[in-house]
């Protein structure tokens, strides 16, 4: 852990790349809390009530005993791109379980009013030419999201076999029957030839452990379980029961971003708790021009997300189909900007003028984004405080184009905690710099536990051959082949962020995914076997291949402000995405599935 560097003076009118540095390592010393991913609470015992559903009644039904071919846990976006896939490759025996009471995962969840897709709606929804459907905005909103997933689902039969407002509770490999024995909340015990467990990256809820927080005795909630009842209103907005209330939210994440400006509309005080300001890119959004959707060609879909991770990530430089604030941004801070500057200087770059030019290029970017705030927001102070200081990848990147002239109104009030957060609750009130802030209700915008152990994200122990608890066995980090499968645990796939390549926009992570299972799952059943199964030498040789690629993101984030994408600072942390995701180029990891699929030799797998 750093040790607090000083504040550097008054900043230079012209760039200066000490000063910068200086001051980027200040705001995140500020930040930096020993406890990393400790500081928050988990939504368990007392808090357990946060990650109740909201949105669905509880149906009672009776225990499913049978037996299916594959079994998937999760009934999100993951779940059902690996499960259209299958279906697509011939496999009909599947059942989709999941606690939420629909399809639709973090969108199902997430119904915050303003919610809405940060990546390019076209390239974001999922089986867009499967489903003949065309987003009516650029930016979809989460309600349109929700309801073309339900269609997905329904679209591949998701629904008839399907276990929903279903937890499950355990799964257990039994080796003499080759199969699965799962149980759930409802008493269920059946078996699954083949599971897929697929939990979500951002999903299980967190809460600032904050000193007090069981005191407070207005009303509260999580922003992933929105408490209509309490405000009014719906996803678009018209929270008009909040006309006469005193409302205090905590997070200014993409989450906080969406929902601040209509509860800025509605509420009779509005008072956001920021402890690190985020990126506030234009966001643009507009509807759907049905000329250009008339035009698209089959397998537009696939080449515009293609097109999209490869801009992002450098590889692509001169066809950008999306051309958003995204691939904007990656054309001028990554591969593309060095090869236009070796360009403009006739002769090739050391790789110390190349960290300094991208040092300053990605300071240009973010400081127009700091002109952004200065043009918008009218109050100096307030201005100043919503600047953001890091470099800008690392945190997500936010777009919106409400939210920083939310400030301007007069019900609307910015408190600045400085990086050190909310101090402490009461009964009635926010406490930050030794001032009360009495409010009638307190939302937490406080994002989703990352970094943490698999299977306590999960909910529930995954018992392998001869007894072997994935808990145990991925105590100091995951283990796995392409993040699909772990050696000792038979016909068992992992979909999701698990040591895979990072798209921005998940949905393309989630389709080459789906690809490789649907390939694994189908090689399984024309070959007639019994169990598939990741080599123990495969997953070693993964291993070492993931954390050499890993260590130019460690190096990044080292120096970042803290965030879920670095473990709140613990680079190291053997849980957290640094660790648990492939850090090279999300491209290379696709091609290298794409390639190990071609050869069709299934090295490093076993059937037996
Ligand atoms: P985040 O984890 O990004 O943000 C949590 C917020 O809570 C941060 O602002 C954090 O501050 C703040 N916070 C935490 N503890 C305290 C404290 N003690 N005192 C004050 N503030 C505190 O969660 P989000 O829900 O905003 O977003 C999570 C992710 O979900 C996004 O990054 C994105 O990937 C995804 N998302 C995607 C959307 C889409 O359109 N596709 C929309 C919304 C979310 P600090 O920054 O200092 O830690």
């Amino acid at each position: 852990m750093p040790e607090t560097t000083a504040a550097p003076g008054p900043q230079p009118a012209q760039f200066d790349a000490e000063w910068v540095r200086a001051k980027y390592n200040h705001e995140r010393d500020k930040r930096m809390r020993p406890e990393a991913v400790d500081q928050y609470v988990e939504v368990t015992a007392d808090f357990s009530h946060y990650a109740d559903d909201p949105y669905t009644e509880r149906v009672e039904r009776d225990p499913v005993r049978d037996h299916v071919q594959v079994a998937i846990i999760g009934a999100g976006l993951g779940s059902i791109v690996a499960a259209a896939r299958l279906r697509e490759a011939g496999v009909d025996d599947i059942r989709v379980l999941d606690t939420a009471g629909d399809f639709g995962g973090t969108w199902y969840w997430n119904r915050y009013p303003g919610v809405q897709c940060d990546i390019e709606s076209y390239i974001y929804l999922p089986l867009l030419e499967e489903l003949n459907y065309i987003p009516t905005e650029r930016y979809a909103h989460g309600k349109e999201i929700r309801e073309h997933l339900q269609a997905a689902a329904r679209h591949y039969g998701l629904y008839d076999n399907a276990l929903l407002q279903t937890t499950v509770t355990g799964m257990e490999w039994n080796d003499a029957a080759g199969h699965w024995a799962i149980t759930t909340d409802r008493v269920d015990a059946f078996t699954a030839t083949l599971v897929a467990v697929s939990p979500g990256s951002l999903t299980r809820p967190k809460l600032p452990g904050i000193p007090g927080i069981n005191e407070f005795a207005g009303h509260t909630f999580h922003t992933s379980r929105w408490d209509y009842g309490y405000t009014g209103g719906d996803e678009s907005g018209g929270l008009t029961k909040l006309a006469d209330k005193r409302v205090g939210i905590i997070g200014t994440g993409a989450t906080g971003l969406q929902c601040v400006p209509h509860l800025g509309e509605w509420a009779q005080q509005l008072y956001v708790f920021q402890r690190t300001p985020s990126t506030v890119g234009e966001r643009g959004n507009r509807p759907t021009d049905p000329q250009w959707a008339a035009g698209l060609q089959p397998g537009w879909q696939r080449e515009r997300m293609e097109n999209f991770t490869r801009v992002t990530c450098g590889v692509e430089m001169v066809v950008d189909l999306v051309d958003d604030g995204w691939t904007r941004n990656a054309l001028s801070l990554n591969d593309p900007a060095v090869a236009r500057e070796t360009a403009r200087l006739g002769r090739e770059m050391t790789l110390e003028e190349i960290t300094e030019f991208l040092f300053r290029t990605d300071w240009e970017v973010t400081q127009r984004l700091r002109a952004r705030i200065d043009a918008i927001v009218t109050d100096p102070a307030t201005a100043e405080s919503l600047k953001a200081w890091y470099r800008l990848n690392c945190k997500r990147t936010g777009f919106h184009d409400d939210y920083l002239a939310t400030f301007n109104r007069p019900n609307v009030t910015l408190v600045d905690t400085d990086g050190r957060g909310v101090e402490r609750f009461t009964e009635n009130a926010v406490v930050v710099n030794g001032v009360e802030y009495e409010i009638d209700a307190l939302i937490f915008a406080t994002g989703f536990e990352v970094g943490t152990e698999f299977t306590r994200r999960l909910g529930f122990e995954i018992v392998g051959r001869d007894g072997l608890r994935l808990s145990d066995k991925w105590a100091k980090g995951m283990r796995t082949l392409h993040g699909l499968q772990t050696h000792g645990f038979p016909n068992c796939f992992f979909l999701g962020y698990t040591q895979s390549g990072v798209s921005p926009n998940y949905t393309h992570t989630a389709e080459e995914r789906a690809r490789h299972f649907a390939y694994l799952v189908s090689t399984f059943v024309q070959r007639g076997a019994g169990t598939i199964e990741a080599t123990a030498e495969a997953e070693e040789e993964w291993l070492t291949a993931m954390n050499e690629a890993g260590e130019k993101a460690k190096a990044f984030y080292a120096d970042c402000t803290p965030s879920y994408l670095s473990s709140e600072g613990d680079k190291d942390n053997p849980h957290g995405m640094l660790a648990t995701n492939f850090g090279g180029k999300p491209v290379e990891f696709f091609d290298m599935l794409a390639r190990w699929r071609a050869d069709d030799t299934l090295d490093g797998v076993e059937l037996r």
